[in-house]
């Protein structure tokens, strides 16, 4: 079984678009995982909800998602993401608000467990060091472990001895799952945060047990345009351009 693994698509369209083009490419997959944030930030929240139930999926649901439906209270959001939740709120049907509000926090399945934040506090804990996946470690009972929500592609390995170790996770090795329990960061689709502003989703075959991600240009300049005609706020549009 071939999956694709998408997390912070954020309401980008064009992003998203490529991202499933690039799937399409690389021979398709059978199902997609998807580690939230489908919406907010960017300008399309009912496209991309819309486009990600057309394909066979699961999701759980990011912070974002349940902001945007009032599940959370965004008084921990910074002033700009406050002001894109309150008109992504705004723009989300009743069939998206009812899609939204059934997004489980945690999925297990086939080896790996799914959460977008962490599987501690799946909303709202950022695994930005290996302290931090390792305090995570008793939170889930699948050998691997998949997030989101800090939009860089990270890989977290679990060593014997209890030690965590951290490294960037390039576009250009084949991942080999083995004997070492992994935390795996598929880094955001829509709003990439680690310098390189390509959009970032990973591939798992279960046969071969092997993880590749992937980074995808694309048409940035369009996403950009249709976010200030939306009235986003500036910094979450020129943040695209330099993937931060
Ligand atoms: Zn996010």
């Amino acid at each position: 079984m071939r999956y694709a693994v998408i997390g912070d698509i954020h309401a980008n369209l064009e992003a998203f678009t490529a991202v499933l083009n690039d799937i399409e490419k690389r021979g398709g997959v059978e199902k997609i995982w998807c580690l939230g944030d489908i919406v907010d930030y960017g300008p399309d929240p009912h496209e991309c909800i819309e486009l990600l139930r057309q394909r066979n999926h699961i999701a759980v649901a990011g912070n974002h998602d349940l902001a945007a439906i009032g599940k959370i209270d965004i008084t921990e959001f910074y002033p700009d993401a406050a002001a894109a939740n309150r008109w992504t709120s705004r723009q989300l049907q009743p069939a998206d608000i009812e899609y939204l509000r059934n997004l489980p926090p945690v999925i297990e399945e086939d080896n790996f467990t799914l959460a977008h934040g962490s599987p501690r506090d799946p909303a709202w804990e950022y695994v930005i060091s290996p302290d931090i996946a390792g305090e995570n470690l008793p939170y889930f009972k699948s050998p691997f472990c998949l997030v989101g929500h800090t939009h860089k592609p990270v890989i977290f390995r679990y060593q014997e001895n209890g030690d965590c170790s951290l490294d960037q996770f390039p576009d250009d090795i084949e991942l080999t799952l083995g004997q070492d329990r992994l935390m795996l960061n598929p880094g955001g689709v829509g709003q990439p945060r680690d310098g390189d502003p390509r959009a970032s989703y990973a591939i798992y075959d279960s046969e071969s047990m092997v993880v590749h991600l992937y980074r995808v240009a694309y048409d940035i300049a369009t996403t950009q345009a249709k976010m200030l005609e939306c009235g986003l706020p500036v910094g979450l549009i020129s943040r695209l351009s330099y993937g931060r």
